[in-house]
């Protein structure tokens, strides 16, 4: 009865969530046309794709990361393809004040935000964990509190928008990960947090969505460098992932699950299976996939 129970739910869950899904409104372009976005860490990979998506769509695209050069060519690849504007503000998330600062410059510069992509990820090791908690301290600053700086800034000009802010997330916020202790801890605050403040918002009734994307392996330069020899699981492309990410905040989806199938359907065995899960997770690892940058 309780191993049919555990595969009966998770497959009228699976049920649901198509039907639940299919029945929903349809993603337009138009959308974000003219929307006045922020996006974080978008110099390159993930971050980089949905400025350029935003580009295309016609959206006030303000960009945002430490390295200059590679954000001057962003911004101008996002006036070739057709932004309603394209601008970038460069600084380190580990400075709340500029967190903070850069929600000022849309105010200035757009007058408003429709959207605010919280993207960024500050680097770490990929290996056992290490000891440092002067690490995990310093990515927790970058990870987590500057997203919390950024969305108490913005929240006036989000209500009058009645806008959207979008949480890029990962499995490893999710479910245990091997050797990425430090950054799995940062992206379960980030769930911990605005699933909390997503609550809040209703019972106030306030109209800013929060969208939060569990992602999975993203072929992106700082991934596949990291991980890629260690992890038996083929990348998806980073530039459809960035598409469905701003589907997913345009529907004002609460969660937004990439790939799919390798992301939303294990979970389904997080509560009912943890151990099958866990393992399930281990079994992708080469056991040799430890290392110290
Ligand atoms: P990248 O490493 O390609 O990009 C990270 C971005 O953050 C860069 O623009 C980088 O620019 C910026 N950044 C790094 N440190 C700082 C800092 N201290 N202050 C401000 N900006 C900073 O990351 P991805 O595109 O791979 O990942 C994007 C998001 O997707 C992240 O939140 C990540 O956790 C999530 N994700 C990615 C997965 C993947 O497999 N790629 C899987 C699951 C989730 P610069 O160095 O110029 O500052």
């Amino acid at each position: 009865m309780g191993r049919l129970q555990k595969i009966l739910i998770p497959f009228l869950g699976l049920v649901l969530a198509f039907w639940f899904y299919s029945a929903r409104e349809n993603f337009k372009p138009e959308m974000l046309k003219g929307k006045r976005v922020i996006v974080t860490g978008a110099s390159t990979g993930i971050g980089e794709q949905m400025a350029y998506h935003l580009a295309r769509m016609g959206a006030h695209v303000l960009i945002t990361a430490r390295t200059e050069a590679k954000l001057q060519k962003v911004v101008e690849r996002c006036r070739e393809l057709g932004a309603a504007s394209a601008r970038y503000v460069s600084g380190t998330m580990e400075d709340m004040a500029f967190a903070e600062h850069v929600v000022k410059e849309a105010e200035t510069l757009l007058g408003g935000l429709d959207m605010l992509i919280l993207n960024h990820v500050g680097t770490s090791y990929f290996g056992y964990f290490n000891g440092d908690v002067e690490h995990v301290r310093k990515l927790l600053e970058i990870n987590f509190l500057s997203y919390v700086a950024m969305t108490t800034s913005a929240l006036p000009m989000l209500k009058e928008s009645e806008g959207s802010i979008v949480v890029v997330s990962s499995m490893a916020g999710k479910v245990g990960f091997p050797f990425t202790v430090p950054y799995s801890a940062t992206k379960f605050a980030l769930d911990g947090f605005f699933s909390s403040l997503r609550q809040e918002f209703s019972l106030q009734s306030i109209n800013v969505s929060i969208t939060l994307c569990i992602l999975g392996f993203i072929d992106t330069e700082s991934a596949v460098r990291a991980a890629a020899d260690r992890l038996l699981v083929t990348p998806a492309p980073r530039e459809e992932c960035a598409l469905r990410i701003l589907q997913g905040a345009a529907l004002r989806r609460r969660e937004l699950y990439y790939r799919y199938g390798s992301t939303r359907l294990p979970l389904l065995l997080r509560d009912w299976a943890g151990e099958l899960l866990d393992y399930l997770v281990r079994s992708r690892y080469r056991p040799d996939g430890r290392r110290e940058d």
